[in-house]
């Protein structure tokens, strides 16, 4: 979400002639976009922010940004005072209002570029975001605090922006949302957004995310079965395989739903490769709680999964966390080592098959299931090819196309 808040916020920069640059000391601007989610994040966008202290000395008439969820978190106020060369802050909750601030700063007048230009992905992948903020109250999250409920955008103006970033070039879009599968407008459902997304000329490839466990329906499991340009990958936060911990998380489901979930989309596409997010050591999480959560990694059968020591995002005292550090640390390197073993089993159970792979290069690109394929040549950027796969590599298949 905040590489397309990033993506927004540069459009708008290029809408008035600028371009990005790697390199700091050519800058006419310099935006940090913040993030807040672990504590960790938020201190290293603060040492980010300090570090620019001596760029601004040096160009006085250059403009500094501060933006997204830890500026909505920290304030305005705070950030101007702690950081008084800092031009602007906007805050994740009026991100899409960043047009005003910079006209705030640098005058009306747009005339630069207005075509889309990917930053993050490949030229072929674009995102396209469809709601902000999230109504959830999952227990460690500070997000609905930072970004607010969510809001949907008309199925009118998501259908605009991926028809612009196709047109512009590219092959694949992935819908963003913080709970993108409970997309509701009026009558427009999730899945009935995918149809209408799918049908837009020049899409090779939909993907989505991040879905929650809670809001997939039969519509969608029908859609997948019969929509084949729809990406056999899904990255399906599960946070904890213990049905204690899931519910002080209030993540609404349980280890046996979220299993029966998976295997209600792999009886729908049964190629389908599911990545997930772990925390571990969340407050009271016992020995027997992580135990579950290292036995769902094979359960699960996940592809990719990202782990996160457990961050407190709130004072209250019942959030802090309750083993040590070190016992933390150790329960994250176990999680880490079997989510490594599993994701290599999950990736030579493809060794021998026939993946779609979406070309980035000539001899790069990624197949549906989110797995990177190398090939020696013979692949056409933004076009899709049936390879067959011999091998593995780290975490890269290779094979030859077909
Ligand atoms: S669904 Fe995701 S964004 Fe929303 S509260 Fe839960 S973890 Fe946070």
């Amino acid at each position: 979400m905040n590489e397309a808040d990033s993506e927004g916020i540069a459009a708008a920069f290029r809408r008035r002639g600028y371009t990005l640059t790697d390199d700091i000391k050519k800058a006419d601007a310099v935006v940090v976009n913040t993030c807040t989610v672990r504590q960790k994040a938020e201190d290293k966008a603060i040492s980010q922010i300090g570090r620019l202290r001596v760029w601004k000395e040096k160009r006085p008439e250059g403009k500094v940004f501060v933006v997204g969820c830890a500026a909505q978190k920290l304030g305005g106020k705070n950030i101007k005072h702690r950081f008084p060369f800092v031009d602007e802050v906007v805050g994740a909750k009026s991100i899409e209002k960043f047009e005003d601030s910079l006209i705030a700063q640098l005058g009306p007048s747009p005339e630069g570029e207005t075509e889309h230009q990917n930053i993050y992905r490949s030229p072929q992948t674009a995102y396209t975001t469809v709601m902000r903020g999230c109504s959830l109250k999952c227990s460690y999250c500070i997000v609905p605090a930072v970004r607010g409920p969510a809001v949907c955008l008309s199925p009118e103006a998501v259908l605009e922006d991926a028809a612009a970033k196709l047109k512009a070039g590219a092959k694949e879009i992935v819908l963003l949302g913080q709970t993108v599968n409970s997309y509701k407008y009026g009558k427009t459902t999730f899945s009935e957004l995918l149809k209408k997304t799918l049908a837009l000329p020049g899409l090779a490839r939909l993907r989505f995310m991040s879905p929650h466990p809670v809001y997939f329906d039969d519509a969608f499991t029908a859609l997948l079965a019969s929509e084949p340009k729809l990406a056999r990958h899904m990255h399906l936060p599960v946070q904890s395989g213990s049905d204690r911990i899931l519910r002080l998380m209030r993540r609404g489901y349980t280890r046996g739903a979220y299993l029966g979930l998976l295997e209600r989309l792999r009886g729908a596409a049964p190629d389908l490769a599911v990545s997930t997010d772990f925390i571990v050591g969340y407050p009271g999480e016992t020995e027997q709680d992580f135990a579950d959560t290292l036995a769902l990694v094979e359960e699960g059968r996940f592809s990719l999964a990202y782990c996160f020591k457990y961050s407190p995002r709130t004072d209250r005292p019942e959030m802090s966390a309750t083993i040590s550090e070190a016992e933390m640390e150790a329960r994250l390197e176990k999680l880490l080592a079997a989510v490594k073993k599993n994701s290599r089993l999950v990736l030579n159970e493809r060794i021998g098959k026939i993946e779609e792979v979406l070309f980035e290069t000539e001899t790069y690109g990624r197949a549906s299931g989110n797995f990177a394929v190398r090939v020696k040549a013979g692949g056409t950027p933004g076009k899709v090819e049936k390879v067959l796969t011999a091998g593995a590599e780290k975490n890269t298949l290779n094979g030859k196309i077909l």
